[in-house]
């Protein structure tokens, strides 16, 4: 066994690195994954936008789409609710095992796999069980545990989750409800996402007590909502983390990091599935090329100042206290903001939309404008 190219790793991003250095190269190509079952332990909401299935994820939908969803209520501390809302479906839940399992059978009769073991990698080797290879390439898509071990520094931005599937009575199912404010988490938002009319996902990443914050979530969930989901008991539990602090290292050698290993996640809402299936297209295209640098500069040139952007707004929201929040909220139903959002608002590009806000903002409220300038001042000042 001699193969040219490892892909350690066999989460969404490694698979989907597969898939596209299969359809770009003539490589030989191995993959290795600690664990036996692919698409297991599950962690993820699987919440992503319709766009995002039909240009980075390409895969059908039929039997992997679990709920459409047409928009959001977004939450304030005191409850002040903004409605985001489109006609049509913007984005989809799918069963994200499944979605694994299906790239897994895209490649399998034509890239080998190891499951079931655990690989290291130092010095452009990689080492599982008693072997020692040297491919020409490895692609390191062993999520954020390979991230902090490279960047320990990058732990501060690597949020503990926990979410609960729970039965429920859902009187409206198409919309996810986003909360924020301190009682529910420090550093992030909380969520309920529905999988049907009657099943919600509700889950929140948080520096503090995840658990806590989860149940309180869970027994307030009605009130809150008034009355739209009315949760019954719990299903399951499922544990993970978010990372929210923008781009690592791209490549080091004949090392291509993809996905959570490389932070190609979204800073405002951990995000990662549309990013790194992207990431790998142009990872297989580096591949193609030999050339490290273009996979360097391709990602940086397509998620770069987005990300970059998104850095500040989180910093922006983490800035901020609970009134302030709730003020923001005010100002924003004030300028018309539900429908500047429902028009303009873009889950994987999401600061096209701040120009706009920030323009209303300027017109409409200029003095809540003003005092703002100071803290994006002080958060430019920061990041440079
Ligand atoms: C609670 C939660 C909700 C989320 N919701 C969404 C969402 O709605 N939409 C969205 O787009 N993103 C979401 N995300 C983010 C998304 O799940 C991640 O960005 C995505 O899983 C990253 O994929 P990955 O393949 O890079 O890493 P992972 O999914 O972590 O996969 C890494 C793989 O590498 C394997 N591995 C690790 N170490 C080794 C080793 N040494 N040897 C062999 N194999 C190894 C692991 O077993 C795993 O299979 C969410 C994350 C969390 C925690």
């Amino acid at each position: 066994m001699k193969p040219e190219v490892i892909v350690l790793g066999a989460g969404s991003a490694g698979l989907q690195a597969a898939r596209n250095i299969l359809e770009r190269t003539n490589l030989d190509i191995l993959v290795i994954e600690e664990h036996a079952r692919i698409g297991y332990p599950e962690h993820c909401t699987g919440l992503i936008s319709l766009n995002g299935v039909k240009n980075a994820l390409r895969v059908p939908l039929q039997n992997l789409a679990v709920n459409y969803i047409h928009g959001a209520y977004i939450y304030s501390p005191s409850g002040i609710r903004l409605l985001v809302a489109r006609t049509e479906p913007v984005a989809v839940v799918i069963n994200r095992p499944l979605y694994e399992y299906m790239l897994y059978k895209l490649v399998a009769d034509r890239v080998k796999f190891v499951l079931g073991v655990k690989a290291s990698l130092a010095n452009g080797k990689v080492y599982f069980r008693d072997t020692t290879l040297k491919p020409s390439f490895i692609v390191d898509a062993r999520g954020l545990q390979s991230l902090t071990s490279r960047r320990p520094e990058a732990r501060k931005h690597v949020i503990p989750a926990l979410q609960f599937d729970m039965s429920a009575r859902l009187e409206e199912y198409k919309y996810v409800h986003v909360f924020l404010g301190d009682q529910f988490s420090k550093g992030f938002f909380a969520w309920a996402v529905p999988l049907d009319d009657n099943r919600v996902r509700i889950g929140l990443a948080s520096k503090g007590n995840v658990l806590l914050r989860l149940k309180t979530l869970a027994n307030r969930l009605e009130k809150i909502t008034n009355g739209i989901i009315k949760p019954t008991s719990r299903l399951r539990v499922l544990g993970g983390a978010v990372y929210t602090g923008g781009l690592a290292d791209q490549v080091s050698g004949t090392v291509y990091y993809v996905g959570d290993s490389a932070g190609q996640t979204k800073p405002t809402t951990g995000g990662g599935l549309v990013y790194h299936s992207y990431a790998s297209l142009y990872l297989a295209e580096a591949l193609a090329k030999n050339s490290q640098a273009h996979y360097d500069y391709s990602i940086r040139r397509l998620l770069g100042r987005e990300i970059k952007r998104q850095l500040l707004l989180r910093r922006l929201l983490d800035g901020m206290n609970d009134k302030e929040l709730n003020e923001l909220f005010l100002v924003l139903k004030r300028i018309n903001g539900e429908e500047l959002v429902s028009k303009y608002g873009d889950m994987d590009v999401q600061t096209s939309l701040l120009r706009k806000l920030g323009m209303e903002l300027m017109k409409r409220e200029p003095l809540f404008y003003l005092r703002a300038i100071p803290l994006l001042f002080n958060l430019l000042v920061a990041q440079f």
